[in-house]
């Protein structure tokens, strides 16, 4: 039976796609939980079970050599038509060469940038904090709480900011992993719009103009200020987000 709690983690836990905090939840409820941990020992087994080599089978001794002799066949045949010599392929290898340059640009077009990636997965993490019922390491509505919680936890020190008066109240911080490396998340709200704000320290150090995505019904902007990049992510309107973004930058 799937537990309505938590099984549709499990996967993702079992995968290490869930952050050091929902992890460390999943383990406490996996605990208790008959159901998940059956679920759990489930994917275990199927993965086990695809990555032995009883799936693999050789193929059979003689099957290489009938492909090269019908291969050597085909190529007689095509040596002795006029149409199937080399001077035909002089003639349409441009063409080839086109097609093959058009569907590279096309494919190369399509593949998104780092910046996409970069989009993405500050969405992914906004979700995953609303779903995971793991909003919070440490909730507190007061900027001198959850600033020292982040003490010894990463290797820089956010800021935190109360904006209540601006009508951005405090929820708490969260540790997440986004960019490749640990950061803070600090969680505010308004109305019924939860934000999370992610901080990590910018690499280059450069100043950088706001940049501004919608992405899968979220609305996300980044910047960079102070040696600091900020990244807003929330299901509320651009134009408050942007308020948001105005406030803490006062
Ligand atoms: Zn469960």
């Amino acid at each position: 039976m799937a537990c309505p709690e938590k099984s549709d983690l499990i996967e993702a836990y079992a995968d290490g796609e869930l952050d050091l905090g929902s992890s460390l939840e999943i383990e406490r409820h996996l605990a208790d939980c008959k159901d998940c941990a059956a679920v759990l020992e489930g994917h275990r087994a199927l993965r086990s079970a695809l990555g032995t080599a009883s799936l693999y089978h050789d193929a059979p001794a003689q099957l290489s050599s009938r492909v090269r002799a019908a291969v050597r066949k085909q190529e007689k045949v095509f040596a002795a038509s006029p149409f199937f010599g080399w001077r035909w392929l002089a003639v349409a290898a441009p063409v080839i060469s086109l097609v093959i340059l058009g569907w590279s640009l096309v494919t190369v077009s399509r593949m998104p940038s780092s910046e996409d990636l970069l989009n993405q997965e500050i969405v992914s993490a906004h979700v995953r904090s609303l779903m995971a019922a793991h909003l919070t390491d440490f909730p507190s509505s007061d900027q001198h709480t959850v600033k020292p919680a982040f003490n010894g936890r990463i290797d820089f020190s956010p800021e935190v900011k109360d904006l209540a008066s601006e009508g951005f109240a405090l929820i708490g911080g969260r540790l997440d992993y986004l960019d490749r490396r640990p950061v803070a998340a600090l969680i505010y709200q308004r109305r019924k719009h939860l934000i999370n704000l992610f901080i990590y320290p910018a690499e280059d150090g450069a100043g950088e103009r706001a940049v501004e995505t919608s992405l899968r019904g979220y609305n996300l902007i980044r910047w960079t200020r102070a040696g600091m990049r900020y990244a807003a992510v929330s299901d509320l309107n651009l134009v408050e987000l942007r308020s948001f973004q105005q406030a803490l930058q006062e």
